[in-house]
């Protein structure tokens, strides 16, 4: 989601950002307001009004949006919790927090503070509207903001995780319980439920005529119910590669090249016959670069003939790396964050081997057939 984002700024160190999907929503959100739901309010309005307090609406319900993420991310800084970005997106905001919540009461008082902030600009813009006296445009501003911050208060407050609500639920059962683990599944298992009422929900609201509102809902139940099931799967990984170190399964027999040898002839000779994914690339022993498949696509097929190892390479200072005592299933979300297949396995300047997602798949897939006892006696040895 966030390649995507058009940066915005910086509000308190926090990048905010525009992913090409809001401005979808923004435009049916602002289409809404102008062709139905002011004129529903207000009759005698000039036509283009409606559609420039509609923009002007829509425009400060997604500043109030950043406002409630911006409340996660104040808590979140006060626990010590780095937050990487807020991005708003078709489903409204999200604010990227770096780590998992240190304890039980940060994740609570975190999940709390963006319903809390939208329930506070909810009655900031209740307590506005008599301020506005007969100006009609300003008082369908303020009415319009106190009753859509109400409501993203209280849907985000729904116990299904990933929503706001479903992590104080799942904060209250860890504290209850001292099992973050089952916590999560409880929470992301309730999540699954709730979406699939959504769903439910939003297709019977098709076929009784509110089209646009039952599309909607299923829409958000079908997203929740993807979230929810990735944190499912995710905890699985977690589960069956807790105890396993990246050593354990990063390939030694890693084949190193010079930085001067000719594209062509290497891609021939270790990668189009071999099957591998990556090469070390090392100048006297000392490594300067990996050359990786994906790297090698970039340069075109007609041109390896006159391209070196080199001009082909990730370098040294660009390349993503990792301890061999690093835990696998951090490595494996690693490379899903940086969108890359292999990693070096490095102390300090010396490889120590490569790590490729095929091989934390492969084990993945032996772990899988036999079951949670092979990982039980694995993280005992
Ligand atoms: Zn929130």
């Amino acid at each position: 989601m966030n390649r995507n984002a058009i940066p915005l700024g910086r509000i308190l160190g926090v990048p905010i950002g525009l992913d090409y999907s809001w401005f979808l929503i923004f435009g049916l959100v602002t289409w809404s307001l102008a062709s139905s739901y002011f004129p529903a309010e207000f009759a005698d309005w000039p036509v283009a009004q409606y559609w420039i307090v509609g923009a002007i609406t829509a425009l400060l319900m997604f500043a109030s949006v950043v406002l409630h993420e911006l409340g996660h991310a104040v808590v979140a800084q006060f626990y010590k919790i780095p937050v990487r970005s807020i991005t708003l997106f078709i489903f409204g905001g999200v604010a990227r927090i770096s780590a998992e919540p240190p304890s039980a009461t940060a994740e609570f008082f975190i999940a709390l503070a963006g319903p809390a902030t939208s329930m506070a600009l909810a009655v900031l813009f209740g307590l506005l509207q008599p301020l506005a006296g007969a100006f009609e445009p300003l008082l369908a501003v303020f009415r319009y903001l106190a009753y859509i911050n109400a409501s993203v208060a209280i849907f985000n407050l729904i116990p299904g995780f990933p929503l706001d609500g479903g992590r104080v639920f799942r904060a209250i059962v860890w504290a209850a319980s001292h099992n973050l683990r089952q916590a999560t599944l409880i929470a992301a298992y309730l999540g699954r439920a709730i979406a699939y009422l959504l769903i439910a929900f939003g297709v019977w609201q098709l076929f009784v005529g509110q089209f646009g509102t039952g599309l909607w809902i299923a829409f958000v139940g079908w997203f929740l119910e993807n979230a929810a099931s990735a944190q499912i799967q995710q905890q699985t990984l977690h589960d069956l590669l807790s105890g396993h170190r990246v050593a354990d399964v990063m390939r030694r027999d890693y084949v190193a090249v010079s930085p001067g040898s000719n594209l062509e002839q290497v891609m021939t000779e270790h990668f189009l016959t071999s099957g591998r994914r990556s090469l070390v690339v090392e100048r006297e022993k000392k490594v300067v670069g990996l050359l990786t498949a994906q790297a090698a696509r970039k340069i075109p097929r007609m041109a390896w003939p006159t391209t070196t190892v080199t001009e082909a390479m990730i370098p040294t200072d660009l390349m993503k790396r990792i301890r061999p005592d690093a835990k696998l299933v951090d490595a494996l979300l690693a490379m899903d964050r940086d969108g890359v297949c292999q990693l070096p396995v490095m102390v300090g300047d010396t490889m120590q081997g490569l790590l490729g997602r095929d091989d934390v798949i492969g084990l993945l897939g032996t772990l899988g057939e036999f079951g949670p006892t092979a990982v039980a006696t694995h993280s005992v040895r």
